[in-house]
């Protein structure tokens, strides 16, 4: 059976850490230093092979609103992977990261087969480092989720990211752990539309 997924990704953190920087590296294969916080619902949209499917990544950012902690149930609802990203150089972005985990799991208690992932982003400065590599292991240990130190600038790290994650939730599905066809566990059948989602607040025409 050749069956096209969609996946739902969402990006969080504190300000600054770099989410939008990963996004568009992620999306472009590009570094832009000066990351406009739009307001509102930002999604974006590319798609990846594991094993032999294609599937669609429908990355979700924060828009800005990280800061007032306020996202609306859109945002997160319905996610399959949810990526934490902190500053390895800066220690407060790191110690706020499982207030961040425990925000996501109140508010997405629809999906236990939720994919996590930690990110300690600017690996690039190393000289600047607050955070040890094994404090961020051990972190992502303690919350049974994937690791990666990555940079927005080199490009290291960044497609790992998003694929690992894809092939955890791939695996779920071959465990028989998801039901495809129930929308809460960020699973979406295809084909979409994603242009049309791809601009900033338009929600309207897609199952997000
Ligand atoms: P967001 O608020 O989490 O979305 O963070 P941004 O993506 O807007 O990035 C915040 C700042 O960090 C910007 O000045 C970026 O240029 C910078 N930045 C983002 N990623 C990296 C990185 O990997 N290395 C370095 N050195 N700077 C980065
Ligand atoms: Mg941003």
């Amino acid at each position: 059976m050749s069956q096209d997924f969609f996946l739902k990704y969402i990006i969080v953190g504190n300000t600054s850490v770099g989410k939008s920087a990963i996004l568009h590296r992620f999306i472009k294969n590009d570094f832009k230093s000066d990351t406009i916080a739009t307001v509102g619902v930002d999604y974006k949209a590319r798609n990846i092979n594991v094993e032999d499917k294609s599937i669609g990544l429908m990355i979700w950012d924060t828009a800005g609103m990280e800061a007032y902690r306020s996202f609306t149930q859109a945002y997160y609802r319905s996610s399959a992977v949810a990526i934490f990203v902190y500053d390895i150089t800066k220690k407060e972005t790191f110690t706020a990261i499982p207030g961040w985990i425990q925000l996501i799991r109140q508010n997405c208690p629809d999906n236990p087969h939720l994919v996590t992932v930690i990110v300690g982003n600017k690996s690039d400065l190393e000289q600047q480092r607050a955070v040890d590599s094994t404090e961020g292991d051990k972190m992502a240990k303690e919350h049974k989720s994937l690791f990666f130190e990555a940079s927005a600038v080199t490009g290291d790290n960044i497609d790992e990211i998003f694929e690992k994650a894809a092939q955890q939730c791939f695996e779920k599905y071959k465990d028989g752990d998801i039901d495809i066809t129930n929308d809460t566990f960020g699973f979406l059948l295809g084909p979409r539309q994603l242009e049309i989602c791809s601009t900033g607040g338009e929600t309207s025409g897609c199952s997000c």
